[in-house]
């Protein structure tokens, strides 16, 4: 899974941001391990935590301002009108995948283009020098990447899967808030609290994602969702942009049921659209293989992903993201330590001990 899934970041370079070593077999590790973010720190630390949310760099809205604004213009420019959404039609499905399919390759193919192909950034801050996989012999079917080739394998399965359940996801929420089925009425009666409010469910947003992750992930490596679905996610060991969303069907039902909270909270079309594409694009970024992407004189976006990359190294460690830091609480964190990876040892050598 995702992600996204960790929250992405935006953080400066210099010594600490940037430096790193990389071993032998071609891993690169940061020099330091992962930190702890304010927001599971304890006593509070006030001042660094309003920093950490909306400072530059800083941890939540400068980057999720970028993502908002990306959902602002896709509402305003790129969807039909609410009111020509109330029976099922094939033309407005049609353009809501059409511009889902040309976000989602635009976004992961241009990473994919720049660092993956014209190396824009060399091996600089790449978690593994190893290329992405082709010329395997494995098929689909023996859970191996389609056509041997890891790239495409991942592509089909965003496209031509991820692609139609956002699509599906999105089109039965404009239809469900056009015909009133739901939605809040009486916003009119109120307008000053309809605006607060509807700027608090935005910024609840990536915090609502991150909850949601955690939780579904840690459903997915269930013995049953492992084993019949997570595990086409984790084919993908070194990742790349394409790999963000490169899910079994399943799991992407899952993975974007996180917009059914916003049907519950049922303020403004606008929210779900907002929690899809908190889904989708921080994935895709997330995956990069990167743990920065280099803007400028070391100020760069932050995949925040050497956490995530753990993830997909060892499996048993490193469920949810910074934003929610719920792996501290069930004793999960991997902080890419020699400490922390003899902690995982212990704790799956107890678990296999209590499933013998
Ligand atoms: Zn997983
Ligand atoms: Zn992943």
């Amino acid at each position: 899974m995702p992600l996204s899934t960790s929250p992405i970041t935006l953080a400066a370079g210099g010594a600490a941001g940037l430096s790193g070593q990389r071993n032998a077999r071609g891993e690169w590790r940061p020099q330091a391990p992962i930190t702890l973010p304010p927001i599971a720190c304890w006593p509070p630390r006030p001042l660094a935590l309003l920093k950490w949310m909306f400072g530059f760099p800083g941890f939540l809205w400068p980057m999720n301002s970028l993502f908002l604004a990306m959902t602002l213009l896709t509402w305003l420019f790129l969807t039909p009108a609410l009111a020509s959404m109330q029976t099922f039609e094939l033309w407005w499905i049609g353009v809501l995948f059409a511009r889902n399919f040309a976000l989602v390759l635009l976004v992961a193919g241009g990473l994919h283009l720049y660092l993956h192909i014209f190396r824009g950034q060399g091996e600089n801050l790449q978690f593994s020098n190893r290329p992405l996989i082709t010329g395997s012999t494995r098929t689909l079917f023996g859970k191996r990447f389609l056509w041997g080739d890891q790239v495409i394998d991942n592509m089909l399965r965003t496209l031509g899967a991820g692609v139609p359940v956002i699509t599906a996801y999105e089109a039965v929420t404009y239809w469900a808030f056009s015909n009133g089925y739901i939605g809040i009425t009486g916003s009119a009666a109120s307008p000053a609290g309809f605006w607060v409010a509807f700027v608090l469910v935005l910024l609840a947003a990536p915090v609502i994602h991150a909850l949601h992750f955690y939780l579904a992930h840690r459903l997915l490596h269930t013995k049953l969702l492992y084993r019949s679905a997570h595990c086409v996610h984790h084919l993908n060991v070194e990742c790349g942009p394409w790999s963000g969303l490169a899910m079994h069907p399943v799991e992407q039902v899952l993975y974007f049921s996180t917009v059914l909270v916003q049907w519950l909270l049922a303020l403004h079309p606008v929210h779900a659209l907002f929690q899809i594409h908190l889904a989708i694009f921080p994935a895709l970024v997330g995956h990069s293989g990167f743990e920065k992407l280099l803007l400028w004189r070391g100020i760069g976006l932050e995949s925040g992903n050497y956490f995530h990359y753990l993830h997909h190294k060892y499996f048993e460690c490193n469920y949810g993201g910074s934003l929610a830091p719920l792996d501290t609480v069930f004793g999960t964190f991997h902080d890419g330590s020699a400490a922390a990876q003899v902690a995982m040892r212990e704790r799956m050598l107890a678990r296999r001990g209590a499933d013998t």
